[in-house]
């Protein structure tokens, strides 16, 4: 099948049309099993007028991912259609010859062009939906500036990653995967470890967490359980939007978590120092280090099986032109979606064992109520859907939903309860 041009051209309209449909199906099932209705277990810390308004937020935002995933997808179905792809491919080629600024000016316009294409949407969601609901904090400068920054960075960085990688392809042929996995993966290291030292300061600022009241009990706990606080940040969340987060970074020396302002803003002290014993919960469970390995792992096998594709002359045929490693990685991108897709469902059912692992950590170190708490108003103010749809969950959610995670976290403290008396 796969040497026949026209089919894999009418495979890869089926796989973009099949998945947005399925994406689309999922997202209404999740939408229609949001209820309205309090759930017993959190009706203390969350109010139910305000969690009245999580429906007619998810509503909106349903509609409108409606209308950009069919443009989106419409588009896609055009340009491959019409051969649009070869095209552009064909007119770079009368004056790049090089097969790395080949491949960088295509990749270049791709992605800038489908960038521009999306500013209206990104628009419309943060100063439209998101302002109205109260969470957006982004003023247009903002907006534009992190744009812009956007461009540059994905310039260098994809820009540097594209041109190794068809240099290697043309060095090496189909040898070119494991050398290049080899720089990849030390890519990814790098970028692990130096995230929140070089890539968050461009876009926030990270400051040490000041000295008081929260910091002493923050010391105490991170003396209890042996983490060095000199990697506990505080960074300005509250530049973007009003909706709270912490998470944790970093490997070695270099590791790091960062809490919110918006966070600090919301929360007592008890709340946020057992939020902190939950990010301090991954690093000692050693949950970066393992989504790393794994996260390299399927790098490896993505690069072997693009080998297997790279040289290939019915891909670029596919897309509409004469042979060309970009046009192939580009129709190998979207042929390869079915596989990066089951790949994610395991990495979200890994994410979501952490989460649980996590909590129990601040649970059996800490304290499970504050944390519990903490978790309630974390998603009563962020408008959350507290009864996503089952098979939504199993697919896309990285956490659990809040009463799954309150119900184990309920258990250990009834089982810690037991061990006492
Ligand atoms: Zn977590």
């Amino acid at each position: 099948m796969l040497q026949d041009p026209q089919q894999i051209k009418i495979l890869l309209i089926g796989l973009l049309i099949g998945s947005t449909a399925f994406d689309i199906l999922l997202s209404w099932l999740n939408l229609r099993s949001h209820t309205l209705e309090l759930p017993n277990r959190v009706k203390a810390d969350m109010d139910a007028t305000s969690y009245a308004r999580s429906k007619p937020y998810h509503e909106k935002n349903f509609r409108f991912g409606l209308l950009r995933k069919l443009t989106t997808t419409v588009l896609m179905v055009l340009l491959l259609a019409t051969g649009a792809f070869g095209e552009l491919d064909a007119w770079l080629r009368t004056w790049i010859e090089s097969p790395i600024w080949l491949a960088l000016a295509f990749f270049g316009v791709l992605s800038f062009g489908g960038d521009l294409l999306g500013i209206p949407f990104q628009y419309y969601q943060t100063f439209k939906i998101e302002a109205e609901y109260g969470f957006n904090k982004m003023t247009p400068k903002t907006f534009w500036l992190d744009k812009i920054k956007g461009w540059v960075l994905g310039a260098v960085l994809g820009g540097l990653i594209v041109g190794l990688l068809i240099w290697l392809v043309d060095l090496m042929g189909p040898d070119f995967w494991w050398i290049f996995w080899a720089v990849v993966s030390v890519f990814m290291l790098l970028v692990n470890v130096f995230y929140t030292s070089w890539l968050l300061p461009i876009f926030n600022k990270l400051t040490p967490l000041e000295n008081g009241e929260l910091r002493e009990k923050i010391e105490s706990y991170c003396q209890s359980v042996d983490f060095p606080l000199e990697n506990l940040f505080v960074m300005d969340g509250s530049k973007r939007s009003s909706k709270a987060n912490a998470f944790f970074s970093g490997m070695g020396k270099r590791k790091k978590v960062v809490l919110y302002d918006t966070l600090i803003e919301k929360h007592p002290d008890s709340e946020l120092v057992a939020i902190l014993a939950h990010e301090v919960g991954h690093y000692k469970r050693k949950h970066i280090v393992s989504g790393m390995v794994l996260g390299i792992l399927q790098t490896g096998l993505m690069l072997f099986i693009l080998s297997k594709f790279a040289f290939s002359e019915t891909l670029s045929a596919a897309l509409g032109g004469e042979f060309g490693i970009h046009l192939n990685l580009l129709a190998f991108g979207m042929l390869y979606s079915p596989i990066s897709t089951a790949i994610a469902i395991g990495m979200n059912l890994f994410s979501r064992k952490n989460e649980y692992e996590a909590d129990e950590y601040a649970a059996t170190t800490y304290e499970a109520e504050p944390l519990a708490t903490a978790l309630i108003k974390l998603h009563g103010d962020n408008l959350a859907n507290l009864t996503p749809h089952p098979l939504h969950v199993f697919l896309h959610y990285s956490h659990p939903p809040l009463l799954q995670r309150l119900g184990a976290l309920d258990q250990v403290e009834a089982s810690r309860k037991a061990e006492d008396s």
